[in-house]
């Protein structure tokens, strides 16, 4: 018995320093998790958090110091940028506690959320999924993976995009609404947590729009930065 044509390959993320790879299970993303960035969607910024995801082969891994090639995706004419902490999950959990949380991150990523604002939109306003606006090929731009054991527990600290070379978003991962603990919480009582899963934990305040031969710049502090032209 064998597969009927090959298997797809493996979604990995590098793991800094190092010549490891993270193999990707799955993608969860955090909605509306930061205040100002939730009043600038039209929405009070105070709800429990919710989760939507992508494919585990949307990630594109951008080595540090390198310049990531984005090709805009068809049917968009209004790509956004998200720039987030991502989380990266080594051990298995389901109902975890916030005071708990700590022992399953593996590690922290720089990502972007990349979405398709005007099919996002579109969907919210028919009461529809959001997949079409979220989850598309190269939707989910990621730096190299830094271990917990080098960048300590990531709680604060400046988080920023620009876009060629002009601020679009500045804010800090403590200002998250759901911190990455609580994060933990709330969405391993809906699914089991599994080594290999991803959490982008939600956007700051300023995103917008992206065209191409865009170069966004962006990183959080302590973790990495990320390059990435638009194609
Ligand atoms: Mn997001």
């Amino acid at each position: 018995m064998g597969y009927v044509f090959a298997a797809a390959p493996q979604a990995v993320v590098p793991v800094a320093g190092s010549t490891d790879l993270f193999p990707v299970h799955r993608i969860y993303c955090v909605g509306r998790n930061y205040e100002e960035h939730a009043k600038e969607m039209g929405f009070s910024g105070r709800e429990p958090p919710f989760f939507f995801m992508k494919p585990a082969d949307a990630v594109m891994p951008v080595p540090e110091g390198a310049i990531g090639e984005l090709p805009y995706p068809p049917e968009t004419s209004n790509l956004h940028h998200e720039m987030e902490l991502v989380v990266a999950i080594g051990r298995r959990g389901a109902r975890i506690a916030a005071a708990n949380a700590k022992e399953h991150v593996f590690g922290y990523a720089v990502g972007l959320d990349m979405t398709r604002r005007d099919l996002q939109g579109e969907m919210k306003k028919q009461g529809r999924p959001w997949e079409i606006g979220k989850a598309f090929d190269f939707s989910a731009p990621i730096g190299p993976i830094k271990p917990v054991a080098h960048s300590g527990e990531i709680k604060s600290g400046r988080i920023w995009l620009d876009v060629n070379g002009a601020p679009r978003q500045a804010s800090d991962v403590s200002k998250m609404i759901w911190n990455v603990d609580e994060t933990i919480e709330h969405l391993s009582k809906y699914f089991e947590l599994q080594p290999g899963d991803l959490i982008f934990t939600g956007t700051p305040e300023g995103v917008g729009a992206v065209v191409r031969g865009d170069l966004l710049e962006g990183g959080v502090d302590n973790v990495g930065t990320i390059r990435v032209r638009v194609k």
